[in-house]
C-alpha cells in the first residue's frame, strides 16, 4: 500500500487502517487470554469483535483502493 505525500485522504485512510489493524491485534491478545482462562462468554464476545474489526479493515482497504484509483490513477498499472 502506498501513501501519497500531501494527500489528506491517503493519510486519513491509512491512519484509520493502521488503527483498525492495531485494534485487531489487541483483540487477538485478549482472545488468547480469555481462552487460556476458559472464559467462554468473553471469548465469544471477543471473537464477534474480531470479526467486525476484520470487516472494517477490509472495508478500509477497499476505500483505499478506490481512492487511489480515483485520485492517483497513475499507480498500480502493472497489469493491463
Ligand atoms: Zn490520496
Amino acid at each position: 500500500m502506498s501513501i501519497f505525500e500531501g494527500c489528506k485522504e491517503c493519510q486519513r485512510l491509512s491512519a484509520a487502517y493502521e488503527a483498525t489493524t492495531m485494534e485487531w491485534f489487541r483483540l487477538q491478545g485478549q482472545l488468547r487470554i480469555a481462552e487460556y482462562s476458559h472464559e467462554e462468554e468473553s471469548s465469544y464476545r471477543i471473537v464477534a469483535e474480531i470479526n467486525s474489526t476484520a470487516r472494517r479493515r477490509q472495508a478500509l482497504r477497499d476505500d483505499i483502493e478506490k481512492h487511489e484509483l480515483a485520485a492517483h490513477r497513475r499507480t498500480n498499472t502493472a497489469s493491463s
